[in-house]
C-alpha cells in the first residue's frame, strides 16, 4: 500500500472455503458495524454478498439466515436488530440490504428514498452503489467479496476513518 491514505484506512481480510464459513465471517464483521454506517458491499453474482448479509443479520439477531434472501428484485431489504457490541445498551441496529442494479440513472436512484433510510441507528449495505457518484460519496467504506479458486473467497472489510472504540 503505496497511497498516504491508506495508512488512515481500517482494513479486515478474511479468507472463507464455503457458504458456512462466510456466514460465520458476516457474524465478525457485525461487530465492526458502528451506525450510521454506509458501505459498498461489492463482488460478482454468486461471490457471496448475499451469504456474508445472512450472517451480518443473524448476528444482529435480525433474521434467520434462511430468512436474508436477494434484493434484486425488492430494491431494498430491511433487517431490524441490535447492536452486537451494545447489546447490552439495547441499541437499535436498522440493517438495510440494497441492490441498485437495476436503477438506471440518478432520478431513479432519487424516487427510491435512500436517504430516509440514513437514520442514526442505520447501517446501509449497497450493491452496485459504486455505479453513483452520489452513492459513493456517502460511503465509510466498502466489503468487497472476490471469488477465488472454487469455493475461496476473499473477503476484504474497508472503513474509512474508524471511528474511535468504545
Ligand atoms: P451473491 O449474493 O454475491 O450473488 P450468493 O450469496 O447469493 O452470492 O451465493 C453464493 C453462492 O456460492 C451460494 O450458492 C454458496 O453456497 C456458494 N459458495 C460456495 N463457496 C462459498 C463461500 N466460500 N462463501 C460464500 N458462498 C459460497
Ligand atoms: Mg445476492
Amino acid at each position: 500500500m503505496s497511497e498516504p491514505k491508506a495508512l488512515n484506512k481500517n482494513v479486515r481480510v478474511f479468507t472463507t472455503h464455503s457458504a458456512e464459513e462466510t456466514i460465520q465471517v458476516g457474524r465478525e464483521l457485525a461487530k465492526f458495524l458502528d451506525p450510521p454506517e454506509v458501505l459498498l458491499l461489492r463482488g460478482d453474482l454468486g461471490a457471496g454478498k448475499t451469504t456474508l448479509v445472512k450472517g451480518i443479520a443473524a448476528a444482529l439477531g435480525a433474521a434467520e439466515p434462511e430468512e436474508v434472501t436477494s434484493p434484486t428484485f425488492t430494491l431494498i431489504h430491511e433487517y431490524a436488530g441490535r447492536s452486537v457490541e451494545h447489546a447490552n445498551l439495547g441499541e437499535t441496529i436498522l440493517l438495510y440490504h440494497l441492490d441498485l442494479y437495476r436503477i438506471e440513472n440518478q432520478r431513479q436512484l432519487d424516487t427510491l428514498g435512500m436517504e430516509e433510510l440514513m437514520t442514526p441507528q442505520s447501517v446501509l449495505l449497497i450493491e452496485w452503489g459504486e455505479k453513483f457518484p452520489s452513492v459513493t460519496a456517502r460511503c465509510d467504506g466498502e466489503i468487497v467479496i472476490e471469488t477465488l479458486h472454487g469455493d475461496e473467497r476473499r473477503i476484504t472489510l474497508v472503513l474509512q476513518s474508524p471511528k474511535a472504540a468504545s
